[in-house]
């Protein structure tokens, strides 16, 4: 996935950070929660992202990407592991008014916008060393560590393979820590993992 391609598939993971599964009344699953994301809702730093009209809830939520690189199919945690091409910055944006009223999670993950993603630079030895920051208007929001994942990014990746194929070009989102919060029109929100940044500010849907 180069920056001006889009992921074939964003397949991401909820309730992964046991604090953030408790902000918001849930406990941790007993397996991985998955849902997907459009390729249609990515836009790259810089872009802006359009509260839709019919939410009164917008949510940044940062995590850490990761990019597939070779195919995996039933694959097990260190094929999983091995078949990563690189890391990047994602904020699942989320109407999360809606994601709570519709009960399934398409309409509220997925507007146009909602998915931000940094430039992809390469996946560290010890992916659990990887940290996400999310910062609104400069100060800092939410701040974690992969090693406090419930499902660490190995067997996030063997599981989902289990289901179906990750092809390259795949991007897993692996969950968000604690410290969501609202997103304001003219806010400007920055996720950080590694040197992956992206930077986006917020404005009304035209
Ligand atoms: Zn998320």
């Amino acid at each position: 996935m180069t920056d001006s391609s889009r992921p074939g598939k964003i397949v991401c993971v909820g309730r992964n950070y046991r604090a953030h599964a408790k902000e918001l009344g849930n406990d941790v699953p007993a397996e991985p929660l998955i849902f997907l994301k459009p390729p249609s809702s990515v836009i790259r730093t810089g872009g802006t992202i359009e509260l839709p009209t019919v939410s009164s809830q917008v949510e940044y939520e940062g995590e850490i990407g990761v990019v597939i690189g070779s195919r995996l199919t039933r694959a097990d945690e260190s094929q999983s592991k091995r078949s990563i091409r690189g890391i990047v910055a994602l904020n699942d944006v989320t109407a999360r008014d809606l994601q709570r009223s519709d009960g399934q999670w398409t309409r509220a993950k997925g507007f146009d916008t909602f998915c931000p993603l940094g430039s992809e630079v390469p996946a560290p030895a010890d992916l659990s060393s990887l940290e996400v920051t999310t910062r609104v208007n400069g100060s800092v929001r939410q701040h974690a560590s992969a090693s406090e994942m419930v499902f660490a990014i190995p067997m996030l990746l063997a599981y989902i393979s289990s289901i179906m194929t990750l092809e390259p070009g795949d991007l897993v989102a692996t969950g968000t820590p604690a410290g969501v919060g609202r997103l304001e029109i003219g806010d400007v929100v920055e996720v950080q993992v590694a040197s992956s940044l992206v930077r986006n500010s917020v404005a009304a849907a035209g």
